[in-house]
């Protein structure tokens, strides 16, 4: 059958480890075979990184600034251990950070969901995505501890000569205490909220904000008053128009409802709320192997797509020692079926919009019928697990595209 033509490029970050063999795998068993496709490669796996003073990333984040589109493979954030591991000549940054950086935008995790996985929170039958405020408060403040009594002001020194406001927060007594000054801006909250009304209307779910505003008036007040002036002004019509709405909530108000409810929305998180809820959702829909994670600008042009977790180490080494693995590769194919549909949408390509579902059911359909890797075995099965219930990292790989192959075949592909 003739592939499918995609008229755009689409920027390929290679990675690491066992999500390296992975990544290979999925690109010439499940994309190659279909798509006839421009792949733009950039191998960000670590030695080669480290033979470019890590220029390649940069490379690789402004090709995806002008293709707006990229599907990345998970990285090794080097420490002290990968620096002797690899003898690197510096503890090169966060890839993930750097293409952050010179992309701008809003990171978000959504959970693949399974019919008939059992669920730490049973009640998920829909994804929750969150979209992380990575930027300012706690992560970039001013903290401090003092052991003796004395008196912590805070001041803001306007720029056009105005006369300073200054506050007084606190007299400590005897033993000191425990003091915090942190900042957010009205660009970086504005695109946040932008980048979670484009999710939103895109995944086409409602969309929630969290705040404590009932405690940071101005603060807080801040953040609820900049979405909600955006959905009044720009996003309410599309919302109404998809049967969707906005609604700012209470933190601990969305807490409860989100346990309580099915799933189906996107949450904005302010930056802290987002580093521990997404931890808490990402263990109620039961694996890391099952969690994808993609960055969009504010103004909804570029995505970045990729597997929530890392390059599976631990699995790499038995991988390394001529052991079998079982490695679950639905996360890092979602990667890519995410970046390809996005990239259908954009060309107005239809048939690579089929495509990209049809690869994301094919996954799905291949565990339905029992063939699952060892995570999600375990999760069906428990303590009763044996051998026959799950099967090798590639074989889920080849059953995958036999069931493409077959899906496309039907549609005349
Ligand atoms: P990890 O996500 O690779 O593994 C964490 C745990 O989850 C391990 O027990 C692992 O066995 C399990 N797990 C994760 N994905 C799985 C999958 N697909 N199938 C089965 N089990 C899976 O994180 P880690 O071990 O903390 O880090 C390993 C490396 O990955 C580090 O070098 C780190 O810098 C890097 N990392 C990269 C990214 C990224 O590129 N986005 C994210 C996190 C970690």
């Amino acid at each position: 059958a003739a592939k499918i033509k995609v008229a755009n490029p689409v920027v390929e970050l290679d990675g690491d480890e066992m999500t390296r063999i992975i990544w290979q795998k999925i690109r010439e068993d499940l994309i190659l075979p279909f798509l006839d496709i421009d792949l733009k490669y950039y191998d960000l796996g670590i030695e080669h990184r480290d033979a470019t003073d890590d220029q390649v990333t940069v490379d690789a984040a402004e090709a995806i600034k002008k293709y707006r589109v990229g599907v990345k493979c998970a990285t090794i954030t080097p420490d002290e251990a990968r620096v002797k591991e690899f003898g690197l000549k510096k503890m090169w940054l966060s890839p993930n950070g750097t293409i952050r950086n010179i992309l701008g935008g809003t990171v978000f995790r959504a959970p693949i969901v399974l019919d008939d996985l059992p669920r730490p929170v049973p009640g998920w039958t829909k994804p929750i995505i969150i979209g992380r405020h990575a930027f300012g408060d706690q992560y970039r403040c001013q903290n401090f501890a003092v052991d003796k009594p004395g008196k912590f002001t805070m001041q803001f020194t306007p720029e056009d000569g105005s006369a300073p406001q200054t506050w007084d927060i606190f007299n400590f007594p005897d033993a000191g205490g425990v003091g915090l000054a942190m900042y957010n801006t009205t660009e970086s909250i504005t695109g946040f909220a932008h980048a979670c009304f484009k999710m939103a209307l895109e995944k086409k779910v409602p969309l929630y904000l969290s705040t404590k505003n009932t405690i940071l008036k101005a603060y807080d007040g801040r953040f609820k008053d900049i979405f909600e002036n955006l959905y009044e002004t720009v996003y309410k019509k599309d919302f109404e128009a998809q049967g969707t709405w906005f609604n700012h909530r209470l933190i601990d108000d969305l807490v409860a409802q989100a346990i309580k409810s099915d799933g189906g929305f996107v949450w904005a998180c302010k930056n802290y709320d987002g580093d521990v809820q997404s931890d808490i959702v990402a263990q109620g829909y039961g694996s890391l192997g099952m969690m994808t994670s993609e960055l969009i600008t504010p103004d909804g042009q570029i995505i970045e797509s990729e597997a929530a977790h890392g390059t599976v180490t631990r699995h790499y080494r038995e991988h390394q020692k001529g052991n079998e693995t079982s490695t679950n590769s639905v996360a890092s194919i979602y990667a890519w079926t995410r970046g390809l549909a996005f990239r259908g949408k954009l060309d107005k390509n239809d048939e690579l919009v089929y495509f990209a579902n049809a690869l994301e059911e094919a996954c799905l359909d291949a565990i339905s019928a029992g063939k699952m890797t060892k995570d999600l075995a375990l999760i069906y099965h428990g303590k009763q697990m044996k051998r026959e219930h799950y099967v090798t990292t590639m074989e889920y790989i080849d059953e995958v595209a036999k069931i493409l192959k077959h899906k496309l075949s039907a549609k005349g592909i």
